[in-house]
C-alpha cells in the first residue's frame, strides 16, 4: 500500500478515538485531511488492554455525541472490543479518510516555507498542519526500582491479559489506580494470592443516589476543571465498570482476601520493602470519596432534586488487619510471589516529532492543544484543556476546538490582497482555456481501511 496523497492540508496522526473525533470535525468543516494509523482504528482498545476490560464509564456517557452503542443498555459498560467496534462504526459513518497500517516516522518543519514534511512507512507527504493524536498512554512505564530477577515474571499492566497468562503463584500488583485495582481483583477472584501496593488515590463512588459518578462529575463541573488541584499530580483514580460496575473500596478488597501494602519502595536481595503510608493513603481515598457524596448532597438540596437518599454509601467497613498492621517487608520467594504486575502508568513518546514544540522536560507547549509551533496540534493528552480531555467524551470537544482553530488559520492564510487577487484572476482565465489534462494532479480520494 502506498500513501497516495503527496500533499494534504491537514494530517492527523493516529486513529484512536482522538483521531476519529478530529476527522469528524474536519470533515464537517470541509478541511481536506488524512488520518494515518500504524495499526488499525482504535487498536489500543482492541489489543492493548486486558481481556476482561470494560469501559470505566457507562455507555450513555463514554461515547461521542452522534452515535449510541449498538445493542447496549445506556447504563451498561461496553467491553473493550465493543469500544473498538464503536469507533470503527463511527469512522465508517462519515467515511473518515483513514489509512491504516501506515506509521508516521518523522515530522519536520519545512525550511523557509510553510508546512511540514512527513516521512511515513509508505513514503513522504507534505501537510500544512499536523494533528498529533497518538494517545495519552503510549509507552508503558516501569519505575527503575524494578528488580533484576530472572525467576520473576514482570510485566506492565499494558501486557497483562488474564490470570492464566501468568505463571502459577502469588502476584504483587504495584499501583492501585483503575488498572491495578481491577487486575488485582480479577487475579484474587481467580484464586491467586495477591498483594496490592496502594499509593495516593481518589476513589469516587460508582454511583450515589441513583446516579453514576460520571453524572456527578458532570453536573458538579469536575470534568471541566481546567487545572489539576495542587497536590493531586501523583494521585491516581480508582474506578471500575467490571461486573456491572462497583465502587472501589480497598477495605472490601482486603476483606475479600487481597493483602494491601503501601507504596513500593525498593527491592533488595529478593525482599521488597513498602512505605508505611497505607493507612494514610486509604484515609485520603475515603476523604475524596466522602467529599463527592457531600458535594452531591449539596447539589441535590440546592436544586430540589428528587433523588433517593443513600445512607448505606456512607458506611465505611472496619480497617482490615493489613491496614492496621501493614506488611512493610516481603520476602518474595517465601511469599510464593512469582509475578509482578507494574500498573504504574504510561509516558508519551514524541521522538518522531522533530519540531520546536516542547519545553525543557519534553512536554508539549500548547494552549488547548494549539502548539507554540504554528501548524502543530496535540489532541487527547491528559488535561489538554480540562480533566475530561483524555477520556472518550472529552476528546471530542477538544477536537472541535482544534478544528475551529484550523479553519480560522486557513482563512487568514487564504487571504489575498487586491494585487494578488488580480494576478490570480488572470491565471484562472488562462487555466480555464488550457486543456483538461494539464489540470490533473496527484491527489486521489481514499476511503476507510
Ligand atoms: C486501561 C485503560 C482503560 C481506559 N478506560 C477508559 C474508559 O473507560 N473511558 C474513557 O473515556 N477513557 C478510558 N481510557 C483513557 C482513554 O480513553 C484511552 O487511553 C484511549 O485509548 C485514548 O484514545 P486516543 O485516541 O487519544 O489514543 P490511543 O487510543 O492510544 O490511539 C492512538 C493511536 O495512534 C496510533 N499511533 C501512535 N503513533 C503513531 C505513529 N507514529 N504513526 C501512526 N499511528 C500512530 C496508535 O497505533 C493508536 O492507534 C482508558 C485508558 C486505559 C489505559
Amino acid at each position: 500500500m502506498t500513501v497516495e496523497k503527496t500533499s494534504i492540508d491537514t494530517l492527523v496522526v493516529g486513529a484512536g478515538q482522538a483521531g476519529v473525533a478530529m476527522s469528524e470535525h474536519l470533515s464537517k468543516l470541509g478541511v481536506p485531511h488524512l488520518v494515518l494509523e500504524r495499526d488499525r482504528i482504535a487498536e489500543r482498545w482492541r489489543t492493548g488492554r486486558w481481556d476482561s476490560l470494560v469501559a470505566n464509564g457507562p455507555a450513555w456517557h463514554d461515547r461521542f455525541p452522534n452515535l449510541e452503542f449498538d445493542g447496549l443498555e445506556p447504563d451498561a459498560f461496553a467491553s473493550k472490543d465493543q469500544v473498538a467496534d464503536y469507533f470503527v462504526a463511527y469512522a465508517e459513518k462519515f467515511e473518515a479518510p483513514i489509512r491504516t497500517g501506515v506509521e508516521v516516522k518523522e515530522v519536520v518543519r519545512n525550511a523557509g516555507r510553510q508546512g511540514f514534511t512527513i516521512e511515513t512507512s509508505e513514503g513522504t507527504i507534505e501537510a500544512s498542519r499536523v494533528v498529533v493524536a497518538t494517545g495519552p498512554f503510549q509507552r508503558p512505564v516501569i519505575p527503575p526500582i524494578a528488580p533484576e530477577a530472572p525467576n520473576l515474571t514482570q510485566i506492565h499492566s499494558a501486557e497483562y491479559r488474564n490470570p492464566e497468562h501468568l505463571p502459577e503463584g502469588a502476584v504483587l500488583v504495584v499501583g492501585a489506580g483503575s488498572s491495578g485495582v481491577q487486575i488485582a481483583d480479577e487475579l484474587q477472584r481467580a484464586g491467586r494470592e495477591v498483594y496490592l501496593s496502594v499509593g495516593p488515590h481518589d476513589r469516587p463512588p460508582r454511583a450515589y443516589r441513583g446516579r453514576d459518578f460520571c453524572w456527578w462529575l458532570g453536573v458538579l463541573g469536575e470534568w471541566d476543571a481546567e487545572v489539576m488541584r495542587p497536590g493531586k499530580e501523583h494521585v491516581t483514580i480508582a474506578v471500575s465498570g467490571a461486573r456491572g460496575g462497583h465502587t472501589v473500596d480497598f477495605r472490601r478488597l482486603a476483606h475479600q482476601g487481597i493483602t494491601l501494602v503501601g507504596l513500593t519502595k525498593s527491592f533488595n536481595g529478593g525482599v521488597v520493602t513498602f512505605q508505611s503510608d497505607l493507612a494514610i493513603n486509604i484515609a485520603r481515598g475515603d476523604e475524596n470519596y466522602l467529599s463527592l457524596l457531600n458535594a452531591a448532597d449539596t447539589y441535590v438540596a440546592r436544586n430540589g432534586l428528587d433523588l433517593p437518599e443513600d445512607h448505606e454509601a456512607r458506611i465505611i467497613p472496619a480497617d482490615p488487619e493489613c491496614v492496621l498492621n501493614p506488611v512493610l517487608e516481603l520476602d518474595l520467594t517465601k511469599a510464593g510471589v512469582t509475578s509482578i504486575i507494574w500498573a504504574t502508568g504510561y509516558a508519551v513518546d514524541f521522538s518522531w516529532l522533530k519540531i520546536d514544540a516542547f519545553d525543557e522536560k519534553g512536554k508539549p507547549k500548547h494552549q488547548r492543544g494549539v502548539s507554540k509551533e504554528p501548524g502543530i496540534y496535540f489532541l487527547g493528552l491528559p488535561w489538554l484543556s480540562r480533566r475530561g480531555s483524555a477520556f472518550i467524551w472529552g476528546v471530542w470537544h477538544d477536537a472541535r476546538h482544534i478544528a475551529d482553530h484550523i479553519v480560522t488559520q486557513r482563512k487568514y492564510l487564504s487571504y489575498r490582497d487586491a494585487s494578488q487577487r488580480h494576478a490570480t484572476d488572470g491565471r484562472e482565465e488562462r487555466a480555464a482555456s488550457a486543456p483538461v489534462d494539464s489540470c490533473l494532479h496527484k491527489v486521489s480520494e481514499m476511503g476507510v481501511n
